[in-house]
């Protein structure tokens, strides 16, 4: 094709795009713009009408080493020329075997059951359906013995989540119900979601001294609500989509000891910060806690294909297999797909052979050095930065269709959200192309256009 029909097959491609593909959290009548994708390579997204960007958001946090990776390609190839895919049931193979053990060491000690499934929301929905099940099992299983007649009964009511505001978990209705009450979607569904129970988010921020007052609420909350909690379930140290907040260690260590005083599972979601984001392979390592479910994806393929897991202690496996329905109640048809296993392996692989902490400490510094500063603008708030995240949180809401042209014509793709303009390389960025990305972000600080006034 000569320069002229690629054109015109780039744009007849974006109309029928615009005609008939639904976006993320997109209008179907007036859509923002979508630019189309020709290939990516390392850290560079190309655009079809030529642009090369360099990638600052990872494909939403899910890529690690980079786009069209040799090893990563080779363990898909080398998969597919096996199988691409086999039922799960009844059916196992080398790849999920392999890739469940690999959680098993990786992840905080006695995380020793593995659940695969598809997407992070789906990982979400079955850690509250593993807390909800565990619960009726153990008291089914109690009353079967006929002791502590009062508790048994009380087990049995164990059906509600506590969370923290500002929380973000996945849009399937289990996990928007836990999601933030006000910047999620409950007021669209609030007739049919879960009533959960909702303690302040944690205000006191990492490397900041530790407040203990912080806890007070949420203290306040386990004491009054302990009776009916299944679970508690938060995001650790990093709330993502609620505005990258980045809270202490204590808060969540805290989390831990209020679940243990009263008789309550922790279920924390590592999907965004799982795999080295903020510095430790699992955020949860700041606080030196394990928790008793805990929900990957994201990264989990380094950003290959989609697929998550739930991993739970073998108390919660094996009290929901003796309890009533003799399982685990969920199925999904991909389950353990060859490969997205296979594609996992080996970015998991790649993490250790790459010195992935070497190379987060790296994005860290170079992001403390040239992100920080930008505090200092009359338009910015906040700058933080914590392992490969950095974010600038401005004074106005940014207008998403002219700054993101903007990026494009500054060669970076960063896509802003509300106040705030982040970015989550993949762990193989240079210091040059991250220099390319802040100073993106400098510049449009300064343009009127970019910002709702
Ligand atoms: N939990 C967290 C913390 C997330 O950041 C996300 C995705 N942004 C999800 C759950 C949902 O994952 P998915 O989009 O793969 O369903």
């Amino acid at each position: 094709m000569n320069k002229k029909q690629t054109e015109n097959s780039s744009l007849s491609l974006l109309k029928l795009d615009k005609e008939h593909v639904w976006h993320p959290y997109t209008s179907m009548s007036a859509p923002l713009p979508s630019y189309l994708v020709e290939s990516a390579n390392g850290v560079y997204i190309n655009l079809a009408s030529g642009e090369i960007l360099v990638d600052g958001m990872s494909s939403w946090w899910s890529v690690l080493h980079g786009y069209n990776h040799p090893k990563l390609n080779a363990a898909i190839v080398e998969q597919s020329t096996k199988m691409s895919h086999v039922m799960f049931g009844g059916l196992t193979h080398q790849s999920a075997i392999e890739l469940c053990e690999k959680l098993v060491q990786l992840t905080p000690q006695g995380l020793d059951k593995v659940f695969l499934s598809d997407s992070g929301s789906v990982a979400v929905e079955v850690a509250m359906k593993m807390a909800l099940q565990y619960w009726q099992s153990k008291a089914g299983l109690e009353k079967q013995q006929q002791t502590e007649n009062n508790l048994s009964e009380s087990r049995a009511d164990k059906t509600k989540l506590l969370t923290v505001r500002n929380g973000y978990h996945g849009d399937t209705f289990a996990a928007m119900s836990v999601c933030d009450p006000v910047t999620g979607m409950h007021q669209i569904f609030d007739k049919v979601l879960m009533k959960n129970i909702f303690a302040p988010a944690p205000t006191c921020k990492f490397g900041e001294p530790w407040q203990v007052e912080d806890i007070k609420e949420l203290t306040k909350l386990f004491e009054q609500h302990h009776h009916e909690l299944a679970a508690f379930i938060i995001e650790p140290i990093v709330q993502g989509t609620g505005g990258m907040r980045f809270y202490h260690p204590e808060y969540l260590k805290a989390c831990r000891e209020l679940c243990n005083q009263f008789d309550v599972l922790l279920i924390v979601d590592e999907i965004a910060t799982g795999f080295g984001r903020t510095g430790k392979l699992f955020a949860c390592e700041w606080a030196e806690i394990s928790p008793d479910i805990i929900c990957l994806g994201k990264t989990l393929t380094g950003g290959y294909i989609t697929l998550a897991a739930t991993l739970c202690t073998s108390e919660i496996a094996e009290t929901i297999s003796n309890g009533e329905a003799g399982c685990f109640m969920h199925g999904p048809t991909f389950m353990g797909n060859a490969l997205a296993c296979a594609v996992a392996n080996a970015s998991i692989d790649l993490l250790f052979e790459n010195d992935w902490q070497q190379q987060v400490q790296s994005i860290e510094q170079q992001l403390q050095k040239l992100l920080l500063p930008l505090k200092s603008h009359v338009r910015v708030k906040d700058t933080r930065a914590l392992g490969s995240i950095g974010a600038v949180e401005c004074l106005q809401a940014v207008n998403v269709a002219v700054i993101q042209k903007r990026f494009v014509e500054l060669g970076v793709w960063i896509r802003p959200f509300g106040k705030l303009i982040y970015i989550i390389p993949p762990l193989v960025i240079n210091k040059q192309q991250i220099s390319k990305l802040v100073e993106a972000m400098a510049t449009v600080l300064d343009e009127d256009d970019c910002f709702i006034k």
